[in-house]
């Protein structure tokens, strides 16, 4: 049944009156929530000054970066000098203040100029990473911290795996024992992606011996430490892709941190870090589909191109088919994705979206990069296509930070009620 157009603009006065900033605006009509989808203003304009400062770094610098493995400080000074580091960040702490669906659609963008999680990972931890801080610090600890995150004087990475524990959180071994006003740190982490680059580290330990707790995920405590390299080294993992953003194995001997750098209660870190999840899972998902859609975008100008047995290879639906199919999961886990981060905006529970999206989306970007190299043929393996680059990076989507088996066990038992698997 079509709708009155006096309906349709009541409506839309409705939605925007009710809509904050989001990616998604909704309002309730007659007990009925609408969901627009359009993008405010705001983001709109969000997306196109990001899409600028990309346009700044081409392929090739992307390229280049990916033999020499240096941090793309150029791109990471541009989006800080424009004040976009703090995009998340309360205004009162040197931010902006703006939502997840923000964040989501910055994401995006970096990825998709073709920065991919080269470009991506440089700043994701600026982004969201310290969500445990302006959630669960002091007004003080937000004042010292959150600043020059927002600013981009420094850098920070985010220590939680280790190597006997992987998946299992609650089985990490790094150590915070305290002696008066300090809390002495002794462990390893692995798989820290900055810690080449970073000031400062996001670290989760354990103060109470597993033995000693009900729950193995209790009696962790989470700090925000200075990185001082005379008691923690830092081995970069020699890995399949984005060479740009290190990844390390770090070890820690002896680590002196304040009291004050703790964050929350001692005990309680694992809650923290899980605060922050669901928010790191809807970035990672924004980031594949930037990085998918550059991909796309590469295939198919290249089919469009590409003459063999006299015509276009794009005019093959052997060709077109697969490339049309990756456009609509692209799009699918970008609704995903922006449903995940609406509800997140709104204080909505968002776990079941936010992990949907992240698994639909890494394996949509996975897929897309697969096809643009096949749509390549010979060349897609050539470095100078840049779509094996994407390829490499796929996967760290897939692997980061959770994997799809954990994600499917995740809505096999909580969504769909069946019993724990693990
Ligand atoms: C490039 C990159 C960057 C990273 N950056 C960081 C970072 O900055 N900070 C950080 O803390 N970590 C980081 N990580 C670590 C990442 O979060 C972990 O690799 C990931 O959580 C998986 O842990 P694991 O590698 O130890 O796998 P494991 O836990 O050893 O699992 C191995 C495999 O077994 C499967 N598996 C395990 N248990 C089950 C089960 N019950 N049912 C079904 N399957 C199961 C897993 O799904 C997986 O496929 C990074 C990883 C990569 C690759």
């Amino acid at each position: 049944m079509r709708q009155g157009g006096a309906g349709r603009d009541r409506r839309r006065r409705l939605v925007t009156a009710a809509a904050p900033a989001g990616s998604c605006h909704c309002a309730r009509v007659s007990g009925v929530v609408a969901i627009d989808f359009a993008p405010s203003e705001l983001q709109l304009s969000l997306r196109a000054a990001i899409e600028k400062i990309c346009a700044r770094f081409g392929d090739e610098y992307w390229l280049e970066r990916d033999r020499d493995g240096k941090f793309p400080e150029e791109l990471y000074r541009a989006l800080a000098a424009d004040g976009w580091l703090g995009l998340c960040i309360p205004e009162a702490y040197g931010g902006s203040g703006l939502g997840i669906s923000e964040a989501a659609i910055m994401m995006e963008t970096i990825a998709a100029s073709g920065a991919g999680f080269s470009g991506a990972s440089a700043v994701h931890m600026n982004i969201f990473g310290l969500n445990p801080v302006a959630v669960y610090g002091t007004d003080q600890q937000k004042q010292r911290m959150l600043p020059p995150i927002a600013a981009g004087e420094e850098k920070a990475c985010f220590a939680v795996t280790e190597p006997d524990a992987g998946l299992e959180t609650g089985k990490l071994q790094t150590r915070a024992e305290r002696h008066g006003d300090v809390y002495v740190i002794d462990g390893a982490k692995i798989w820290i992606s900055t810690a080449q680059v970073a000031d400062k580290m996001l670290i989760l330990t354990r103060t109470t011996p597993v033995e000693n707790v009900r729950k193995s995920t209790e009696g962790l405590t989470l700090f925000y430490a200075a990185l001082d390299r005379r008691h923690v080294e830092v081995r970069v993992i020699d890995k399949m892709g984005r060479k740009a953003v290190d990844s390390n194995q770090v070890f820690i001997d002896g680590l002196q941190v304040p009291v004050a750098d703790r964050i929350g209660e001692e005990g309680r870190g694992f809650e923290y870090i899980l605060h922050g999840m669901n928010p790191e899972r809807i970035l990672i998902a924004a980031e594949a589909i930037g990085l998918g859609r550059a991909a796309l975008r590469r295939g198919t100008a290249y089919a469009g191109q590409r003459v063999v047995f006299g015509r276009p290879i794009g005019q093959n639906q052997a060709i077109q088919h697969p490339l049309a199919e990756c456009w609509m999961e692209l799009e699918a886990a970008e609704l995903m994705t922006r449903k995940a981060a609406w509800q997140y905006d709104r204080g909505i529970a968002c776990g079941p979206a936010a992990n949907a999206a992240k698994y639909l989306a890494a394996e949509a970007g996975f897929k897309a990069c697969q096809t643009a190299i096949m749509t390549h043929g010979g060349y897609g393996y050539a470095k100078e296509y840049h779509v094996e680059r994407y390829l490499r990076e796929s996967m760290i989507p897939r692997i980061a930070p959770v994997t799809p088996q954990l994600i499917l066990c995740f809505i096999a038992e909580k969504v769909l009620g069946l019993p724990k698997s693990y």
